[in-house]
């Protein structure tokens, strides 16, 4: 099936792709639609993945997927959690790179013993207004004390995991798709769409 996508991530895309087999991802760029944009004011990640799906879908009257991901870390109450993209960032000030945001997250983590956390994913995929199906995912993980390996993007080289002995941003595409909060949600996500009867 035809997918828009209501991303500007291109990392989420390359993952997205082979996470979900046989369906067409496409753009809002490729819709015409260069600077499609949604301001994330949810406080969960489901508000913030309907809120991006629906509006791509009411712009372009098509089958649209958003996916909204994030970092939650125990000893932080959940957070950076739906704020992952901005952690550290504060208003009117440029958003810090991947490398900053990892340097800060575990600076304020300082000594803290307590280093679970977890990569979440919600996708969501409107068909029509009243027609919309969501699936959340989850990747456990704890917190490194040093950034490790070159993969993945954002969190990656400082989110371990123990029963591979690597770090998300030590994994190929195919493992972190594997294991991944989103590769789990697409799977999931996939058996939906395989399932799905279309209407007119
Ligand atoms: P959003 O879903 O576009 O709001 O952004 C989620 C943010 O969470 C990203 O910018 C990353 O910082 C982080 N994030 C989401 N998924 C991943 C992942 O697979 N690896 C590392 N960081 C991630």
């Amino acid at each position: 099936m035809e997918l828009f996508v209501a991303t500007g991530n291109a990392h989420k895309l390359v993952e997205l792709g082979p996470a979900l087999p046989g369906q067409l991802l496409r753009t809002p760029a490729d819709a015409g639609f260069p600077a499609f944009d949604v301001v994330e004011d949810g406080s969960t990640y489901l508000e913030n993945a309907v809120k991006k799906a629906m509006a791509l879908h009411a712009l372009l009257g098509k089958p649209s997927l958003a996916d909204d991901s994030g970092l939650s870390v125990r000893a932080l109450g959940g957070g950076p959690g739906v704020l992952s993209a901005r952690y550290g960032s504060v208003d009117g000030r440029r958003k810090l790179e991947a490398t900053e945001r990892n340097a800060l997250l575990l600076a304020n983590m300082g000594g803290q013993a307590d280093r679970a956390c977890a990569f979440v994913c919600c996708l969501v995929l409107v068909l029509a207004p009243d027609r919309l199906f969501v699936v959340q995912e989850s990747c456990p993980g704890e917190l490194l004390r040093a950034p490790r390996g070159a993969g993945g993007f954002g969190y990656d080289p400082i989110v371990f995991l123990p029963e591979l002995g690597k770090s998300v941003a030590e994994l190929s595409i195919e493992e972190k798709n594997r294991l991944s909060h989103r590769g789990r949600a697409c799977a999931r996500m996939s058996k939906i769409l395989a399932d799905l009867e279309l209407r007119p």
